[in-house]
């Protein structure tokens, strides 16, 4: 079965795809652009919401629903950000069978009709904040799709919040960067930087964007959430007011943030190998498979019985399947479940009921261990857990070494090309710089580090003053 995979030396974006179909995550759709999430993908999705779903309520945030569709003349009350938005828009101009008296486009993103009714909800500073995420389907028009990363149409959430001041919009804005941060580390195993994006890559109609950006192991980067502190922006485009204790009249602040299905993409590139895909415990649907083993009918009553009362016993605690399917073979049971990337396998064979111990398998490694069958709750809760750290640990060794500081051009450009990674760069701030680097290596600066040192130095570019060093990397 694994033989279907692609190695990733041969062929990353074949690799990178071909986990995806034959771990049956997703699959292209009729519609060009557009995939269908199967039900190994979704499971992910419902894990990624779960957790950050919780993490938005514990920080005082509800959810609500939008509508799909957005008035052009809404879009248009924005000037960036219409401009951001319009060349990637569906746009509907028939209903009921009639040519529509307005255009509606099927929504990017949510501000603009979020917006128009926050100036219906919002009177006094005793309506703010309003604290409101929303978990939809979005639509920007792609003419290359590679599925989870770039699609037509797909999954995120989308927080937008209404504050009294900036001080607070900002505060907000960090507060959920630090969310998503926590989110891609400890549950993703997916160590982040995370900053500030240039003006050139921040949010169409933000003051700014902050972002996590992660890399992948062809080295690449990829954004994995963004922040963004939209100022007064919005509020200005639909006039949304409130009167202040003073009973002075103030324009609202705001705030917009998301992350997407996307991350099902950061999840497989960060993670997995030629055998398919590696999940860390907490973002797997089920964390154990035990694989009974048998080849007589007399060892296949006495295996099952031993497996049955494990499987009852784990289950208390864990997501647990027993695979005791007849029609299939063992080895081709480890393929399959190594391919879809559970994280323990479990095997009992006869000869392990005789030693009372079961052997376990774990997919990151591929380690195998005999386990005495005494106490196994605890001992898969260790494995669980160390699995958990020595992923992130592994993906952050794996971004350190292919982090590199580089202050010449010439040899920036040939590294960029040859072994790829991120490279802290001096720059002078200068968008003219940023496009032209851009142009020359296809390199983008892909974050602006909270954690940098101020250090005086020469832009990359046109030797120009600089500050400090940001990000370039290739991205996706
Ligand atoms: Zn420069």
């Amino acid at each position: 079965m694994a033989e279907k995979i692609t190695k990733r030396e041969v062929d990353y974006s074949r690799w990178y795809t071909d986990i995806i179909i034959q771990g049956k995550l997703a699959d292209y759709s009729p519609v060009k652009g557009c995939m269908v999430i199967r039900p190994n993908g979704y499971a992910i999705w419902e894990k990624m919401q779960g957790y950050l779903d919780q993490m938005f309520k514990e920080s005082g945030h509800v959810n609500a629903y939008f509508p799909l569709f957005i008035p052009e003349s809404f879009m248009r009350k924005e000037a960036e950000h219409v401009e951001g938005f319009a060349p990637e828009c569906a746009v509907v101009t028939h209903g009921g069978g009639a040519k529509l008296e307005e255009n509606l486009f099927v929504r990017p993103t949510s501000e603009t009709i979020i917006w128009s009714m926050y100036k219906k909800w919002i009177m006094s500073y005793r309506d703010l904040p309003i604290l409101i995420n929303q978990w939809a389907n979005v639509v920007r028009w792609e003419m290359r799709t590679r599925l989870f990363l770039r699609t037509t149409e797909f999954l995120w959430q989308e927080g937008h919040t209404a504050h009294a001041t900036y001080e607070e919009a900002e505060e907000e804005t960090v507060k959920i960067l630090e969310i998503y941060r926590k989110f891609a580390e400890d549950f993703m195993a997916i160590p982040v930087l995370v900053g500030k994006k240039s003006e050139a890559e921040k949010f169409a109609g933000a003051l700014h964007t902050y972002c996590i950006e992660a890399m992948m192991q062809d080295r690449k980067a990829l954004q994995s959430g963004t922040s963004h502190n939209l100022g007064q922006n919005f509020a200005k485009a639909f006039d949304v007011k409130f009167q202040d204790k003073d009973g002075n009249l103030q324009t609202v602040w705001a705030t917009s943030w998301g992350v997407s299905t996307r991350l099902i993409g950061a999840l497989i590139m960060a993670h997995s190998d030629d055998n398919g895909l590696v999940l860390p415990p907490k973002m797997a649907a089920n964390q154990i498979v035990i694989i009974p083993i048998w080849r007589s009918e007399e060892e296949k009553s006495k295996v099952l019985a031993f497996a049955e009362n494990v499987y009852a016993d784990l289950n208390s605690e864990f997501d647990v399947i027993l695979d005791d399917r007849e029609q299939y073979k063992p080895g081709y049971k480890f393929a399959e479940w190594e391919l879809q990337g559970i994280p323990l396998r479990m095997e009992i064979g006869p000869k392990d009921l005789e030693k009372n111990q079961v052997v376990l398998v774990r997919r990151d490694t591929r380690e195998k261990m005999y386990t005495s069958s005494e106490n196994l709750r605890n001992k898969i809760s260790e494995q669980l857990v160390s699995m958990q750290r020595d992923m992130f640990e592994k993906a952050l060794r794996f971004r350190e070494e292919n982090t590199h500081e580089i202050d010449d051009y010439n040899l920036f450009k040939k590294q960029v090309d040859s072994t790829g990674g991120f490279f802290y760069a001096h720059w002078c701030g200068s968008a003219e710089c940023e496009l032209k680097i851009k142009d020359e290596t296809k390199a983008t600066i892909r974050v602006i580090p909270f954690k940098r040192d101020i250090e005086k130095g020469r832009c990359l570019y046109c030797n120009g003053d600089s500050e400090g060093r940001v990000v370039f990397a290739k991205a996706y």
